[in-house]
């Protein structure tokens, strides 16, 4: 019957429909606006080289801006955009902001890095790196100071399309991270023949370290096993002084946490900058 026919079309008046689908519902068609009314904004988390004390770089942090709920963060929609195939236009937008922001810092004269977070679907785009090399030169931002942090499943899935995206975009110039390392499926095995350059050891990692004698091992030995492959090793997660010092004295590289900084607005990264310089003169 018609009625019959028409059963489901409507979303909205399915009356089996849960509070959650409802969310997702509204959800998927309020990305749209909020992306033709920029409401997506980057937050800067700063990268801290051990050796010499100094911030190297950034890592951009969506958010999305909403004028009724607030600040909504990643953890809430990213999932949902990668399901409804979102996740293309807003990994657009997210480029596109950090390499406008990277361009307005070097004209304010602060030579630094962007590192952004890339989805296994973006990655399965042929036009992937195309899209990102033509956001560089738009801009006029060096290809270095731009860097992708891609999970191991991001690559294992979509393998052939991800590896050549990435091999091109590494042969430009660019960094790539693996992120979240040992969080979940630790790939040692896997871990030299891929393009990257970096690799970010998982905060649940480093959340343990002073509980978890196992867990200190493997950040330990996942330390050690990344030099030796030449990979930069940046810890996440870092909250205190104790991880810190145990970082330092295994030979990470770089860190990243809470005992630095949480993202920031990109308005308040210069002052950022000139505390932690002063703070670092001041201690010397
Ligand atoms: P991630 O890439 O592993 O980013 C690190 C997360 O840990 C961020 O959460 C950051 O705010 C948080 N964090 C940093 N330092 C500390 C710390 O010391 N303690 C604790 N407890 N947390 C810390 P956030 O911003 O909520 O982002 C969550 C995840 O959402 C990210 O994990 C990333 O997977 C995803 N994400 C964020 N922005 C984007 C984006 O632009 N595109 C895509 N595809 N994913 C994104
Ligand atoms: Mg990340
Ligand atoms: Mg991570
Ligand atoms: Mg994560």
């Amino acid at each position: 019957s018609a009625k019959r026919a028409g059963r489901g079309r409507y979303r909205f008046f399915d009356p089996s429909l849960n509070v959650a689908d409802v969310q997702e519902f509204y959800l998927e068609q309020a990305f749209g606006e909020a992306l033709a009314k920029h409401q997506f904004v980057l937050h800067y988390q700063p990268q801290i080289d051990l050796d010499s004390m100094s911030v190297t770089g950034y890592e951009a942090l969506v958010r999305w801006k909403h004028p009724d709920f607030g600040l909504i963060y990643p953890d809430r929609f990213i999932s949902i955009a990668e399901r409804s195939g979102f996740i293309i236009g807003l990994g657009e937008e997210v480029i596109a902001l950090a390499c406008r922001q990277l361009a307005a810092w070097g004209d304010e004269g602060l030579d630094t890095r962007v590192a952004v977070n890339v989805s296994a679907i973006q990655l399965s785009q042929p036009h992937f790196s195309s899209m990102v090399l033509r956001q560089l030169a738009e801009t006029g931002v060096e290809t270095w100071r731009l860097e992708l942090e891609i999970t191991e499943t991001a690559i294992l899935e979509k393998e052939s399309m991800a590896i050549a995206s990435l091999e091109t975009l590494r042969a430009a110039g660019l960094g790539v991270s693996l992120d979240d390392f040992g969080s979940g499926y630790a790939g040692f095995a896997h871990l030299q023949s891929l393009p990257v350059n970096k690799l970010k050891i998982d905060r649940g990692l480093i959340a343990q370290l002073s509980n978890s004698h196992d867990d200190s091992l493997i950040v330990s030995f996942t330390i050690t096993l990344a030099k030796r492959l030449s990979l930069r090793v940046v810890a996440e997660g870092v909250e205190t002084a104790e991880q810190l010092v145990y970082l330092r004295l295994a030979g990470c590289d770089l860190v990243q946490g809470y005992h630095f900084s949480r993202p920031m607005p990109a308005e308040q990264v210069a002052e950022f900058e000139r505390g932690f310089h002063a703070t670092k003169v001041n201690a010397e």
